[in-house]
């Protein structure tokens, strides 16, 4: 087990008087309190070095902090060691009989997991474990699917407002599933899918890409530190190598990555590839109005048709054996979901019908869709589907679940990830 020293708790009776101590007097930068209502206290964080100390606050009479300052008087409160794996830990240490106080982690503040170490298995001291937040997976997932190879690819992250990414879902709720930042933004990926079958290399979608202005890229924070060129070299395949493009919709955070600037002009970022647009949804993209001009960039695509890389399509049909388009319809005019099916076997790419494992949910529907009501009654029956026959669906925008079973046990419903 490798432990790393977080932080260590100070529980403190006078806040200014301390505050006046750690602040004036040592010179340390506190940061802005956090309210922990669950506790009843407010921590203020001090960076010092690796670890912090976190001055706790009391702020009702009858909380573990206030009780303690009672009977013990302020000071020394516990400490909080960091491991990778929490549930492993736990394990260990009750294996080797060392009493707890939480036998299984619970969530802490920002996402993080928590469990204590009883103070008297500690020598005296209360000791917290923490396994701090994930906030991003971005390996491949590789599975056979009947005749098919597929790889969940991805461009990297970025994020978005997490009010609209859940329309009505009040923020009490969603906050559960995804810290949001500052800027009541939320961590999001972009994951497109590589079908290789007898016919060639197919890409479902193909992130944002790389033409973004610093201001761009302040709004939506892309980190493609890790992107779309990466994941491909991980899955063995060269940018050169891929035969098609298949757009979902022409969002940017979808399509952005088909185009690419070569000096100054604007080229197809896969050179040798075809790309399949539904000709109502390249319509829609190339005649915006006030409320989706944001999301369709025309650098995106019109470069791609003067190139006459484009092979446009109507309706929904198969357009290479094993792929077939749907339109759903609901987050734009013709967004379209994508069936792949081999011998029996089905995975779908969902893209914005359940951007995420939270949008299982039927009523977690995102507030930029233009037809929510739509989504809702599409997604319902895709999700229906999904679970009787075992479908395995793509989450183009979760940043931790790439891919999975959805499941449904005593009326819940949940996803098993595919690892
Ligand atoms: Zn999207």
């Amino acid at each position: 087990m490798r432990a790393v020293l977080d932080h260590v708790g100070i529980a403190v009776q006078d806040l200014e008087a301390a505050l006046a101590f750690y602040r004036e007097a040592l010179g340390l930068e506190v940061e802005a309190p956090e309210e922990v209502t669950s506790q009843r206290v407010r921590a203020h964080f001090i960076p010092a070095g690796e670890s912090s100390l976190e001055l706790l606050e009391s702020t009702a009479s009858d909380s573990a902090i206030a009780k303690y300052v009672e009977k013990r008087g302020p000071g020394l409160h516990h400490i909080t060691l960091r491991v990778d794996d929490i549930a492993s830990a736990l394990a260990h240490l009750t294996a080797r009989g060392v009493r707890l106080v939480d036998e299984q982690p619970r969530p802490g503040a920002e996402g993080a997991l928590v469990a204590f170490i009883h103070p008297s298995a500690a020598h005296g001291v209360l000791v917290e474990l923490k396994q701090a937040a994930v906030h991003a997976d971005l390996s491949i997932r590789r599975v056979a699917l009947g005749s098919l190879q597929l790889t969940v690819l991805h461009d990297g992250l970025f994020r978005l407002d997490g009010g609209a990414m859940f329309g009505v879902v009040p923020r009490p709720l969603w906050e559960q599933k995804t810290g949001a930042d500052d800027r009541n933004r939320i961590q999001l990926s972009m994951r497109p899918l590589l079908v290789e079958a007898d016919w060639g290399r197919m890409l479902i979608d193909c992130g944002a890409g790389d033409k973004w202005s610093p201001k761009e890229r302040d709004i939506f924070a892309f980190d493609r530190s890790r992107n779309l060129d990466h994941a491909l070299a991980d899955a063995g395949v060269s940018s050169d190598a891929i035969d098609y493009v298949l757009a979902s919709h022409l969002h940017f955070d979808h399509f952005g990555g088909a185009t690419a600037r070569q000096r100054e002009a604007l080229v197809p970022r896969f050179s040798r590839a075809r790309h399949f647009i539904r000709s109502a949804e390249w319509e829609d993209a190339t005649h915006p109005h006030e409320r989706n001009r944001a999301s369709y960039l025309r650098d995106d695509f019109v470069p791609l048709k003067e190139a006459g890389v484009v092979d446009f399509y109507e309706g929904d049909q198969v357009i290479k054996p094993g792929v077939r388009v749907v339109r759903t319809g609901g987050h734009t005019g013709q967004h379209q979901i994508v069936y792949v099916e081999s011998q029996g076997r089905t995975a779908v790419f969902t893209a914005d019908l359940i951007p995420t494992t939270a949008h299982i949910q039927d009523p977690w529907i995102m507030g930029y869709d233009l037809f929510p009501m739509d989504t809702l009654a599409v997604k319902k029956r895709v999700i229906r589907e999904a679970i009787d026959r075992e479908h395995l669906m793509v989450f183009e925008h979760d940043p931790l679940v790439p891919a999975g079973y959805i499941r449904e046990q005593n009326g819940r419903r949940f996803v098993e990830a595919l690892r």
